[in-house]
Order: C-alpha cells, then sequence, then structure tokens
C-alpha cells in the first residue's frame, strides 16, 4: 500500500470510528424519549449494543496498524456538527422524522464501510475485511429493518394522532 492510501485507510476508520460515536448520540436520545413505539425502542436498543461492538472492532483495527488514538476525540467533535440537524426533538412528528433520518444515517454507514473495504481490499489490508463486513452487515440489517417498518411506523402514528384528537373532543 503506497503512503498516500494508507492515510486514506487510517483517516477513514477514523472518519468510521467518529460516526460511530454519532450514531450512539443520535439513537440514544431516541430511546429514553420513546413511548408508543415500543419495537422501534427495542430495535434501536439492540442497535446500540451492536453499534458499540463496531466502536471496539474498528478501535481494534486502528491499533493493529499502529495508528494515534489521540486523534479521535477531535475527529468525533468534528463530525458532530455535521449531523446536527438529525435530531427532531420535541417536533410533534419526531417519530416520523427520526424513523427517516435514521434511515438516511444507516445508508450513510453502508456508504462509509463499503468504501472502507474497498480500500483495505484494493491497499492490502485484507485481514481487517472481516471486522469490517460484520459492522457492514449489522448496517445492512438496521437499514433493512427501518426500511421495513416505516409504514407501520407512520400508521401507528396517525392512528394515535386521531385517537389523541378524537380524545379531546
Ligand atoms: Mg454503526
Ligand atoms: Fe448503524
Amino acid at each position: 500500500m503506497t503512503t498516500s492510501s494508507h492515510e486514506l485507510f487510517i483517516t477513514g476508520l477514523k472518519n468510521a470510528h467518529a460516526m460511530e460515536n454519532q450514531a450512539l448520540s443520535i439513537m440514544k436520545p431516541q430511546v429514553a424519549r420513546i413511548e408508543s413505539y415500543p419495537d422501534v425502542g427495542a430495535r434501536l436498543e439492540s442497535h446500540i449494543r451492536e453499534t458499540e461492538g463496531q466502536i471496539a472492532r474498528l478501535e481494534a483495527i486502528l491499533d493493529s496498524l499502529g495508528a494515534d488514538r489521540n486523534s479521535l476525540k477531535d475527529m468525533a467533535l468534528s463530525l458532530a456538527g455535521s449531523f446536527a440537524a438529525v435530531g427532531h426533538t420535541a417536533a410533534p412528528d419526531e417519530i416520523l422524522k427520526n424513523s427517516m433520518a435514521n434511515f438516511a444515517f444507516e445508508n450513510f454507514e453502508i456508504a462509509a464501510y463499503k468504501s472502507l473495504i474497498a480500500l483495505a481490499e484494493a491497499g492490502g489490508h485484507r485481514e481487517t475485511i472481516p471486522q469490517l463486513q460484520r459492522n457492514l452487515d449489522e448496517e445492512l440489517a438496521m437499514a433493512d429493518w427501518l426500511d421495513q417498518n416505516i409504514e407501520a411506523v407512520t400508521l401507528k402514528f396517525a392512528s394515535l394522532k386521531e385517537a389523541g384528537e378524537t380524545a379531546k373532543k
């Protein structure tokens, strides 16, 4: 691997590490607030656990490549701003906006891992691919779950809203 593509791979891994920390900060407040959608809450809860495992895998890969861990914190802070718009706390339809934003975020993660795997394949870091593939598979499964559930969540939201409005009258 040339120096520059090695650096690109390391930078990509650090970006993925920051992305996963951002994923936690997006999902955790949602889980804390969800009341009427227990299946969404349960899936988010399990993806939070998965995400913690993903972070551990990325750290193990970075360590195996002798990357400097000190820069990870700065990257996390800089990425936080770029996804600030993802939180929709306090919007009356926050469950819908969050469902859409979560689907977008999972697809961002899928693209990130596909990119990392391409770099690993091209640049002689094939030993890291099984770990990256495991992260990718979890993102694909989460994106698929969100994809399968958006209609049901929307219709439940609509019926809860209707029931709430009926109750008021
Ligand atoms: Mg993830
Ligand atoms: Fe994810």
